[in-house]
């Protein structure tokens, strides 16, 4: 937060940003009608198109009130092919991405990086260091190769990186797949990687009127897991290997398995007492009330294609509740009270790989209490113990007793 209480990044406006960056990808696109659809070469994977955006506007492009830029546009044609892969037409990136303001997410990581997600809450873009942004390039043509033979992953889905030069500083950023749907209330929030040294929400995070948790903290809300159908625990995690050993090969390590979780009785129980509250009040106020667009994406089909927490996992079992006010696609799961639970999840913050990492001293103190000192096995080490914890702390098969009876449990 800079002078005067705007959001800056790099003591650049965030409004500033939001505003240029739509400009300059509503360039791209359009730039992009004019070259045929063809197969990927591997020359597609290493192109930068850099397009100037003088203020008082060019043959190219608009006027605008903003500073001078430059933007930077990375292998369009292969994103290009990624957003077909996920059914995303230009038309429909385009209106998402630029004919609405962007919305700055309140709640970003440790790290720095400002958030935006566009107004339909298909997309976010996240600022990236220099590092990572060079790494997204180099790592485009294995995730293209495992995308082409999965599109079903829970790894996140890559549709644009772009950089926005201003006064010789640069910001990059990549726009991908939204997680978490924002017309639903998730009433927890975690970020889990499997690790218990220093995983615990800080005390201003947990302050926050929707805080992200960690994994200290998962253990203590749920010592006994969360509880799936037989088959969604195994599609679940069967994604989840795979997508890992896809992260191991490229060395990558420090991602993270966002999880929000919509408490479907809860929600009913909320919904009641703030009927009880005003008589008066319909659903419809209720949702004024709570701060609520539910128009904004229920029921609407998704923009991205198999995006879909229930999607990703490639699970056949039935979704047990088909619910009217929530978006589709979130993974049925119970609690250890039997409460209905749906699962927002997908791996995040992939794009820190092993061999570019700066030694900072947290990471060796990490790395000592991790018990783990052989680092070529890092990455192979990360991965394991994700999965671990993922399939054994955080997630449980639904035990027979639970399945029939939910509610007589405790
Ligand atoms: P750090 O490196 O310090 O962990 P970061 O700046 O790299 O932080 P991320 O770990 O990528 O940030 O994400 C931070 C938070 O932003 C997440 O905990 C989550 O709340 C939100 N977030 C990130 N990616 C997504 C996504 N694809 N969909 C929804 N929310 C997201
Ligand atoms: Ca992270
Ligand atoms: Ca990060």
């Amino acid at each position: 937060v800079g002078e005067g209480g705007e959001i800056t990044y790099k003591k650049i406006q965030s409004s500033q940003i939001m505003g240029s960056i739509q400009l300059g990808i509503q360039h791209a696109i359009g730039g992009l009608a004019s070259k045929p659809e063809r197969d990927l070469l591997m020359q597609d994977f290493m192109t930068v198109e850099t397009t100037n955006f003088p203020s008082e506007g060019s043959n190219h492009t608009p006027a605008h009130h903003y500073s001078e830029f430059k933007f930077k546009t990375y292998a369009p044609i292969a994103f290009r092919y990624f957003r077909d892969l996920f059914g995303i037409q230009p038309d429909d990136f385009l209106m998402s991405m630029c004919s609405a303001p962007l919305r700055e997410l309140s709640n970003p990581g440790a790290s720095g990086s400002i958030f935006y997600l566009t107004n339909d809450d298909e997309f976010i873009i996240k600022t990236v260091q220099h590092k990572e942004g060079e790494f997204l390039q180099k790592l485009l043509p294995g995730y293209y190769l495992n995308l082409d033979q999965n599109p079903r992953t829970l790894l996140p889905k890559f549709f644009g990186l772009y950089c926005y030069q201003c006064n010789s500083k640069n910001v990059r950023l990549v726009a991908m797949n939204n997680l978490l749907p924002s017309s639903v209330k998730l009433h927890q929030k975690y970020d889990l990687k499997g690790s218990t040294y220093k995983r615990k929400a800080s005390k201003t995070e947990r302050q926050k009127s929707s805080p992200t948790y960690k994994d200290l903290d998962f253990m203590e809300h749920h010592t006994e897991g969360i509880f799936l159908e037989a088959d969604t625990y195994s599609a679940l995690i069967k994604t989840m290997q795979r997508d890992c050993r896809v992260l191991e090969s490229f060395k990558i390590m420090d991602y993270s398995l966002l999880v929000g979780i919509h408490n479907l009785d809860e929600a009913q129980r909320e919904k009641s007492e703030a009927r009880q509250r005003d008589s008066q009040s319909d659903d419809e106020d209720y949702n004024k009330k709570s701060g609520l667009n539910r128009t904004r994406s229920i029921n609407r089909h998704r923009l991205v294609a198999h995006s879909t927490a229930m999607e990703s996992i490639q699970a056949e079992s039935e979704p047990i509740d088909e619910e009217e006010d929530v978006p589709p696609g979130g993974i049925p799961a119970r609690n250890a009270r039997g409460e209905r639970l749906l699962l927002f999840l997908g791996i995040i913050d992939i794009l820190q790989s092993y061999r570019l990492r700066k030694k900072l001293e947290h990471t060796w103190k990490s790395m000592i209490h991790d018990g783990d000192t052989v680092s070529v096995h890092r990455p192979s080490f990360y991965a394991s113990r994700f999965l671990d914890f993922m399939g054994k702390t955080v997630f449980k098969k639904i035990p027979s007793s639970l399945k029939h009876s939910p509610s007589k449990r405790k």
